[in-house]
């Protein structure tokens, strides 16, 4: 049967450990033909700045021909539904399709139409499976055991899809999480622990999280300023002081207003890593969906 990665959840334990064991082993940069003949397919609905080219190079590295649809030019804007599109590049042999949509659940119902692996890469403010596999994977090579320590997640959390993997991801491998921001920017609900500043739990973090504002997926301006909001939740080398925490972002950061360009060129910045260890992720993601192990 084949399987489709919608959510972290769509893994066990085992499979996780299973793949970060293979993203080691391609962290070198190697190329190889695992996957030689066989058809990725990126389609995204929604802009991307790295994991669409992320999933290109994973799937370049791994021997396979990579097709990135630009949807502004395809049939999308000629009234096909994502459906019809997705199904006649099916038709053409993918063994995985890569999607990205404004709509939360896209991806889950994509799957129910295609013969291919569907990999969610990022879902409205749903999911972002890879992304926090790739987050739990940097957090454990510059940790070591993340087991009961403690990371701060910061900012528009009730508008990140990144925020909801991880928070399901990191706490299902026995991190402490913490949600920091605005009250406009936090969970209605959550079990979480969850506050209005980032200076109280900075103190025994092993890592900040910092996210980017969803501007685009806000109904209506939420806040008074971006400046306001940078004034109390900016990450600055001042707030980290000389405290052993890493920093962490998914991109795309708006400098001075998520981080500060001192912390994100900090050597405690993880930033880089992040890009660099997700080609490596997203390569044993895919050698496991198109193969089917
Ligand atoms: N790149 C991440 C995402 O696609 C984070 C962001 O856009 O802020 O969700």
């Amino acid at each position: 049967m084949t399987r489709h990665l919608t959510t972290t959840a769509d893994l066990t334990d085992d499979e996780i450990e299973a793949i970060f064991d293979e993203a080691n082993g391609y962290l070198d940069g190697q190329t190889n033909q695992k996957l030689r003949g066989k058809l990725v397919i990126n389609i995204f609905f929604e802009n991307s700045t790295r994991t669409r080219s992320s999933f290109e190079v994973a799937s370049k590295r791994l021997g396979a021909e990579a097709l990135s649809l630009d949807v502004a030019s395809s049939s999308e804007s000629k009234g096909e539904t994502m459906y019809d599109t997705a199904a006649n590049l099916d038709a053409m042999g993918a063994s995985a399709i890569v999607i990205r949509h404004k709509n939360a659940g896209a991806p889950k119902i994509l799957s129910k139409y295609v013969k291919a692996s569907v990999i969610n890469g990022g879902d409205g403010a749903h999911a972002h499976p890879t992304q926090a596999l790739l987050d739990l994977f940097t957090l454990r090579q510059a940790i070591g055991d993340v087991r009961g320590k403690k990371i701060l997640i910061v900012g528009d959390i009730r508008n990140s899809r990144v925020a909801n993997s991880n928070i399901k991801l990191l706490t299902r491998f026995g991190m402490k999480v913490v949600l920091a921001a605005p009250p406009h920017f936090l969970p209605k609900r959550s079990s979480i622990k969850m506050v209005w500043n980032i200076r109280d739990e900075l103190d025994g973090a092993s890592a900040v999280m910092s996210l980017r504002t969803q501007t685009e997926r806000h109904e209506r301006l939420i806040y008074a300023s971006l400046s306001d909001y940078a004034a109390n939740f900016k990450i600055t080398k001042e707030a980290l002081g000389d405290r052993n925490i890493f920093v962490m972002h998914p991109g795309p950061v708006h400098r001075n207003v998520d981080l500060e360009d001192g912390a994100l060129s900090d050597p405690r910045s993880l930033v880089l890593r992040q890009v660099h260890n997700g080609v490596a992720v997203r390569m044993a993601i895919l050698s496991k969906f198109v193969l089917g192990y």
